[in-house]
């Protein structure tokens, strides 16, 4: 069984430091490695997630405090001709323990499908990082009572035949409730959870172990509440997790 829930802080295109880009992703590391090095520590696992040209720079920043790193993507293939992409290896090379697939910004930037999606979670058990692997509702999907179907057909379609609850953490992120200040009630995230431990739960032998985190507006002020509902494993938490003391109260608020 999972023994502490897992806070991923994913800080999509932002951090590249003061000069009117944004806020500073090394000042931003600084301030949580401090609060780990001072305070006593979460009852969590932490992971940030920063752009892939930040990765190196936020590990050094870190120093060995116990925040592990996530790409925020990768490419199926080890390398070869792919202009602008990062394979999973990569990741690894630079300090992932973890790789985002699947988050719906790609799905609707780039057009990735459920077997795109798949393929890139393969990619990430080949390098030997864990896949955190998003899958959720449009609202015309929940508007039209399809959220259910919908879930379950990305997890059908986008876990490959590698995945466990070892290598892959699942995430729930309802495409209409990140960065909308809107979130399901207690008893739709409950409903989505127990709906994702059941789909892993004939395919993965250790199916027990299985961590499913809820992503979409996740704040501090909602945190104990949405962290402490049953099978919410941990929180993927996007526009919070740029700030230190927000990022660091959610942290604080895991049952
Ligand atoms: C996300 O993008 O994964 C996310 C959960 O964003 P936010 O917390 O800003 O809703």
């Amino acid at each position: 069984m999972p023994t502490r829930a897992l806070i991923v802080g994913n800080w999509k295109m932002n951090g590249l430091g003061p000069g009117g880009l944004g806020l500073d992703g090394i000042a931003l590391a600084d301030a949580l490695g401090a609060r780990l090095s001072s305070g006593p520590p979460p009852r969590c696992e932490l992971v940030l997630a920063p752009p892939a040209t930040l990765i190196a720079r936020v590990a050094s920043a870190l120093k060995g405090a116990s925040i592990a790193l996530a790409g925020q993507d990768c490419h199926a293939e080890p390398s070869g001709a792919h202009t602008g992409d990062v394979s999973a290896e990569m990741l690894k090379d630079a300090g992932c323990r973890y790789v985002i697939v699947g988050h719906s910004e790609r799905r609707r930037d780039h057009g990735e499908t459920d077997v795109a999606v798949r393929a890139k979670a393969a990619a990430a058990h080949r390098a030997g990082l864990i896949a955190i692997l998003c899958v959720g509702e449009s609202e015309a999907e929940r508007t039209r009572g399809n959220a259910e179907a919908v879930v379950e057909r990305q997890l059908r379609g986008s876990l490959p035949a590698t995945a466990n609850a070892t290598n892959t953490v699942l995430a729930y992120e309802p495409v209409w409730a990140i960065g909308s200040r809107r979130t399901p009630s207690t008893a739709e995230i409950a409903a989505m959870h127990a709906l994702a431990r059941k789909a892993v739960g004939a395919r993965w032998a250790d199916a027990a172990g299985a961590r499913v985190l809820y992503g979409g507006s996740v704040k501090a002020a909602n945190a104990r509440q949405i962290l402490g509902i049953p099978g919410v494993d941990g929180a993927l938490v996007g526009g919070a997790s740029l700030d230190a003391t927000e990022f660091w109260a959610i942290a604080q608020s895991c049952p």
